[in-house]
């Protein structure tokens, strides 16, 4: 069968993979969608939490069908250590998002059709499906968290870590309406437990684990769910496990007639996990990226490298905190969980919130650089934490707790 001819083909469809659809309908660029699901948004494997802010700025308004809830606070609890934090974020129903997303491209989308191989050559780029095979001048790749294509194309060396969760959609849940939760829990390992009300007695509840996690999830998520009041009672309607990248953006988000994003890039907020956001605007500057590439007909890597200039103006300094907050979480706060709550005590209001936006505070960076960038200051770092814990009632404690204040 002779190759379908297109301008655009896109791996995924979901919420990258839509909004770079989305544009290049827009812009009046030919393409076509794969993916190997039957239903678009199905299964879910999500929070289904979005930060308001983000969310307006795409979409204009708030009051859709598929927006549950909306909450204005974000609440950490380090067992007995609570905080909370003011911040507004949307629950979802993301099943009908993305089919709302798909809605003006949906003639456009192949299901039930994966993605089994992609060749990129001097004239186009070919992806073949079990179907049959599609030629375009350009291929985005948005199919989540998964790095083959990446790999065969020379983008990255080795595929990224990536997170582990496990939830679902649980009702009985007795949790006020106006906040999320993030639960730690000293002893757990690197990890947290999330609940995002949906504001009828139902919730979105997980448990996601960074790369260094050793146990099950499943029992970890059990206990925590058993631990928090209002939620002893919640049983499940439907569960999901799923994995996220943790690493940041992969070292290279273009090629010669090829370009990555949402999860496939690495374009998640490394500490909480949030993706759907960067998906969105990553999708979206795609999309922009590959219209002008083909109105210019070029499609090489050196043009198609402003799509990676675009996103790291827009986002790239997000990224790089998430990066970093994970970093010292794990390099220091896993590893020595009775100091986990001043993770939460320690920033202001401003430099938690100011992070999320980009703002990396001073006094991250410098534990950032001592604890990951340059480890011998980190080991003497820790061996001063050490020695603190065994002197903790004495003189030498007070002094070297004073010191190690200066650090954190
Ligand atoms: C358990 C969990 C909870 C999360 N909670 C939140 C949250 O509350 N808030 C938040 O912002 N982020 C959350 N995230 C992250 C968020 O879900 C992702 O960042 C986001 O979905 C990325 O969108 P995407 O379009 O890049 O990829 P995806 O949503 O993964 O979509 C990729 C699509 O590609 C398709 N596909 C896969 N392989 C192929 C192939 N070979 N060929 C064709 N198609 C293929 C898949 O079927 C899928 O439809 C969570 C992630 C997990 C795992």
């Amino acid at each position: 069968m002779e190759p379908m001819d297109t301008d655009v083909i896109i791996v995924g469809a979901g919420p990258a993979g839509l909004m770079a659809a989305r544009r290049l309908q827009e812009e009046g660029i030919r393409f076509l969608v794969l993916d190997g699901k039957a239903r678009i948004g199905h299964p879910l494997q999500c929070g289904e939490g979005i930060r308001e802010k983000d969310f307006v700025r795409f979409f204009g308004r708030k009051d859709y069908p598929f927006i549950r809830n909306r909450v204005t606070k974000q609440f950490f609890m380090v067992d007995d250590f609570e905080r909370e934090l003011p911040l507004a974020y949307l629950q979802v129903d993301r099943p009908a998002f993305e089919q709302w997303l798909a809605g003006p491209v949906k003639e456009r989308i192949r299901l039930r059709e994966p993605a089994l191989s992609l060749r990129v050559g001097e004239r186009s780029a070919t992806v073949t499906t079990a179907k049959r095979t599609y030629r375009a001048k350009i291929v985005i790749l948005a199919y989540g968290p998964r790095y083959r294509f990446q790999t065969e194309l020379g983008l990255i060396s080795r595929e990224p870590a990536v997170g582990v969760c496990y939830g679902g959609i649980f009702s009985g849940c007795g949790i006020p309406h106006d906040r999320f939760l993030f639960a730690y829990r000293k002893g757990l390992g690197p990890g947290a437990f999330w609940a995002f009300p949906k504001g009828d007695g139902t919730a979105n509840l997980g448990f996601g684990s960074l790369s260094t996690f050793t146990g099950s999830i499943r029992q970890a998520f059990d206990r925590m769910r058993a631990g928090i009041r209002g939620l002893e009672d919640a049983r499940p309607v439907s569960t999901y496990g799923g994995v996220f990248p943790i690493e940041g953006p992969i070292a290279r988000t273009y090629g010669d007639r090829a370009l990555v994003a949402g999860d496939s890039a690495g374009f998640v907020f490394a500490f909480s996990g949030e993706g759907i956001s960067y998906a969105l605007r990553s999708g979206d500057l795609a999309g922009r990226a590959a219209a002008e590439a083909i109105r210019n007909g070029r499609q090489d890597a050196a043009f198609l490298k402003r799509y990676e200039a675009a996103w790291k103006r827009g986002f790239g300094g997000e990224l790089s905190c998430g990066v970093v907050f994970r970093e010292i979480a794990e390099a220091f706060f896993f590893r020595h969980p009775e100091h986990l709550e001043f993770l939460f005590r320690t920033p202001s209001d401003a430099e938690l919130i100011g992070a999320l936006d980009g703002r990396l505070p001073m006094r991250a960076r410098i534990a950032h650089a001592a604890l990951v960038r340059h480890g011998r200051m980190g080991s003497r770092l820790l061996r001063l934490h050490d020695r603190l814990r065994r002197n903790k009632e004495g003189k030498e404690g007070k002094a070297l707790s004073a010191k190690k204040d200066r650090y954190i």
